[in-house]
């Protein structure tokens, strides 16, 4: 396929679509004017619809890992405890976000490429009170997706005051999450992954449990005070100067994820892991990811036939094609396909097709 740059197949950053990159480039506008506020209010009704949530969804200027540290911060107090369901780089990374910030933190553990179940939940709510459990939906390092649902109705059968904070980064979009039916109270994503935008602005849905529970916190911190943020949200605008022109993406993005359909959507993500794990069988490659819970939105394949996964990388680059090369301790050992995000069926075809080239030769 010939492009006139390179096509990002890696699981965040992701391709961009032209149009949505040409949205930024509208004019500027004031963010205390009218038109922001109707920007914002027409932005804040679309994250509703995707988040499927009645409640507001912040909007920051910033990567997730603020939103990570927004939401340890206003949901869990300094006297109390969270549990956080760690198997990968990613929820690994969360945990030493609340331990930075004070928080006293007790781990459910899973070796990489495994699931948490709702039932290590159930055991750990059994033992100890907590004010949240954090979770993330999307591991992007391994390419598991978690029980969500299953780890939420847990929580609200044994635990009813606990929070349920939840990071869908590179879920939200591709794969399956509804914030209010599965009792989430905080839904956190950035931009740069399953929805397709540019770096630079992250969004959270928050229950009004959160605010009441922030109420109780002394020190939220400045940035990413949600007490705050929901002085500024009613009046449709943000305590800081917001990315407008993320906000003008992502407003043109969701537009288009509309028409497309949610449903329709989430399908043909299932549709790419389909054409991704054929692939993988058929070549002799295995899965990092344990059977039942491999991601809608990234495979992660074990790299059984010790392909040279440098060379594979140069190899795609050639063809156009940015591919990951495995995550952290898993470099190497693995190499991660992306099929989410605007990524269609052709794209991933051929992005497998020229794999088959390198696998040739
Ligand atoms: C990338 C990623 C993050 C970090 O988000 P940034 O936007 O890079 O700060 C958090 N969680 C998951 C699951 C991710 O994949």
């Amino acid at each position: 396929m010939a492009q006139d740059h390179k096509y990002l197949m890696t699981p965040g950053p992701v391709e961009v679509r032209a149009e949505i990159l040409q949205a930024q480039t509208d004019w500027m506008i004031g963010h205390r004017s009218q038109a922001f506020a109707e920007l914002f209010a027409s932005l804040q009704e679309k994250l509703k619809h995707v988040f499927f949530t009645q409640n507001r969804v912040y909007v920051c200027g910033s990567s997730g890992t603020g939103l990570w540290e927004g939401a340890s911060r206003n949901a869990i107090r300094d006297d109390k405890r969270a549990l956080h369901l760690v198997g990968g780089a990613f929820s690994e990374r969360w945990a030493e976000i609340s331990q930075a910030n004070g928080k006293t933190v007790d781990i459910i553990n899973v070796d990489w490429g495994q699931n948490h179940t709702a039932e290590m939940v159930a055991d750990a709510l059994a033992q100890h009170e907590y004010d949240a459990v954090c979770a993330v939906h999307n591991e992007t390092s391994t390419g598991v997706t978690h029980p969500i649902k299953a780890i939420g109705e847990v929580i609200r059968e044994k635990a009813p005051d606990t929070l349920y904070l939840v990071d869908s980064v590179s879920g939200l979009l591709g794969a399956e999450i509804r914030a209010d039916e599965w009792g989430i109270d905080i839904l956190l994503t950035s931009s740069q992954k399953a929805m397709a935008l540019p770096p630079g602005i992250a969004f959270a849905s928050v229950s009004d449990r959160v605010l009441e529970r922030a109420q109780q916190i002394a020190y939220r911190g400045y940035y990413f005070d949600f007490i705050a943020l929901e002085e500024s949200i009613v009046k449709n605008n943000t305590p800081a100067t917001p990315p407008v022109s993320l906000m003008f993406a992502a407003n043109h993005q969701l537009a288009d994820v509309l028409a497309e359909g949610i449903e329709n959507r989430w399908q043909r993500h299932l549709d790419m892991r389909q054409m991704t794990q054929d692939w993988v069988e058929q070549r002799g490659f295995g899965f990092f990811a344990v059977e039942g819970y491999r991601s809608p939105t990234v495979t992660c394949v074990a790299n059984t036939r010790h392909a040279d996964v440098n060379k594979m990388a140069a190899f795609m680059m050639n063809k156009g094609y940015d591919m990951d090369k495995g995550y952290g301790q898993i470099k190497g050992k693995t190499f991660r396909v992306a099929h989410m995000g605007d990524t269609q069926p052709a794209i991933l075809q051929d992005f497998l097709n020229g794999l088959d080239e390198f696998l040739a030769q």
